[in-house]
């Protein structure tokens, strides 16, 4: 796959025709009242579709995460909490009881079990997207993508995310932010040298970072 096509003709993952437009991030994350503008790119029948399973779940990390804003934690209590408690959301919910250690008192509440693999899957989703959208092309290296939603327990993984995040921060500081329902999702994306990097934000909180390494 080295030749690339002149991208409007084709859909942003691959060489098909675009028959729809897929929305990057996944519409369902922003809250119905924010919704100006949202990211577009065309897309074939089968890229619009391969991930939309993910889309709820990606918006439930999103949202409950402890770093996000109020916006996210109202739109978490909306939609996703709900999905939980009717049980038919993607995250495989555990119910436990939560115990208030200065009151004593009981509350009813979710152990949440993440599913990285899909995380990873949702985010790549996004982060192609917003290549395309930011630079009119198809991207023809698979980007490194670094999740920001998810914790690892290695250590060494753990330090290496937290070591790259604080780099691309400093290498994005001059660059602005850009996303017009930004306390849903905003985002960085520059170019370099070596290619481009990008990091976006959901509800206030880092999401993901993603580096397009140019192609030699
Ligand atoms: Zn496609």
């Amino acid at each position: 796959m080295n030749a690339t096509k002149p991208s409007s003709t084709t859909c942003y993952r691959c060489d098909a025709e675009p028959t729809t437009k897929d929305h990057v991030p996944p519409k369902c994350i922003f809250p119905d009242n924010m919704r100006n503008n949202l990211i577009t790119v065309p897309s074939c029948e089968a890229h619009n579709n391969s991930e939309s399973s993910v889309d709820e779940y990606i918006r439930n990390l999103a949202t409950m995460g402890f770093e996000a804003s109020h916006v996210g934690l109202d739109q978490f209590k909306a939609k996703a909490l709900r999905g939980i408690q009717r049980g038919n959301s993607k995250f495989q919910a555990t119910k436990a009881v939560m115990v208030d250690p200065a009151t004593g008192i009981q509350q009813d509440a979710f152990a949440l079990g993440v599913d990285y693999e899909k995380v990873m899957a949702a985010l790549t989703k996004i982060a192609w997207g917003l290549h395309y959208h930011c630079t009119g092309r198809r991207c023809d290296i698979d980007p490194v993508v670094v999740s920001l939603l998810t914790r690892n327990e290695d250590e060494e993984v753990s330090k290496n995310t937290h070591d790259f995040y604080n780099l691309s921060v400093e290498c994005l500081s001059t660059f602005p932010w850009v996303g017009e329902n930004s306390e849903v999702f905003k985002y960085k994306f520059a170019s370099f040298e070596d290619g481009h990097l990008a990091l976006a934000h959901f509800y206030d909180a880092p999401a993901f970072i993603a580096h397009y390494r140019a192609s030699a």
